[in-house]
């Protein structure tokens, strides 16, 4: 499919919801939170042609925007439910927040670059998603004062599993993230917690940018 010339106009935002559904995502849940969410108004203005188009777009700090279908599968696997509280590693622009925000009762989202959080929290508050709180922090360490999660999602890749996070997640709990070598291939992986024992599956082969220790040093 061609980018929709009219990136932030109807027809955009009704193709961009059925290329999503032709890809595979069929929660309705899922579909509509994609459709709500207005995407353009969390890439900046030279970008904003192409926000309804299925791609990864650049934001501030070096770092990108998800690819919606990547968003909206992620979502999809990450089985939430309305009561459900969420940590989010890698704020970013906060459109996957967003996301997240009309399906569950709470996110906690994390990241290490202090611009992006605070253009992200403003962006969030001015939209009205007002059960979505960013802080800044190094997202491998979680935030243990808010653990447990019912749900986690890491949105840069790690090399292996952080600890952190598994031991954050509550019984019962899932984390999604994307997992594999930095110059290689990343899969989605879904660690499920039942107990002391941890499940893994494999899903889709993806590209993200690195999870990386520590809060950014910025200029
Ligand atoms: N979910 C974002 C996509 C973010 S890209 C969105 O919807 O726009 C990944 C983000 O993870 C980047 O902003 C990067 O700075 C951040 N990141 C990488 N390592 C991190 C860490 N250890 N803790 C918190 N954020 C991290």
């Amino acid at each position: 499919m061609p980018d929709a010339p009219l990136g932030h106009g109807k027809v955009g935002r009704m193709e961009f919801l059925l290329a999503l559904r032709q890809r595979g995502i069929s929660d309705p849940a899922v579909l509509r939170a994609m459709d709500e969410v207005p995407r353009e108004s969390f890439v900046d203005f030279p970008v904003r042609p192409q926000a309804y188009a299925d791609q990864a777009l650049p934001i501030a700090c070096g770092q990108t925007i998800s690819q919606p279908y990547i968003v909206a599968y992620m979502t999809e696997q990450l089985r939430v439910k309305p009561q459900h509280r969420v940590l989010e590693v890698g704020t970013g622009s906060g459109y996957q927040a967003a996301v997240l925000s009309r399906l569950v009762r709470e996110v906690v989202s994390i990241e290490r670059f202090r611009t992006l959080a605070d253009v992200a929290r403003k962006r969030l508050t001015a939209l009205g998603y007002d059960n979505v709180e960013v802080l800044v922090g190094d997202g491998m360490q979680g935030w243990p004062e808010r653990a447990p999660f019912d749900r986690i999602i890491v949105t840069a890749a790690a090399e292996e599993i952080p600890q952190a996070l598994t031991e954050q997640l509550a019984d019962g709990g899932v984390m999604l993230l994307p997992l594999g070598p930095q110059a290689g291939t990343q899969h989605i992986v879904r660690v499920t917690k039942s107990g002391e024992t941890l499940q893994e599956e494999r899903l889709i082969a993806v590209r993200f940018v690195p999870l990386l220790p520590g809060t950014a040093r910025e200029l």
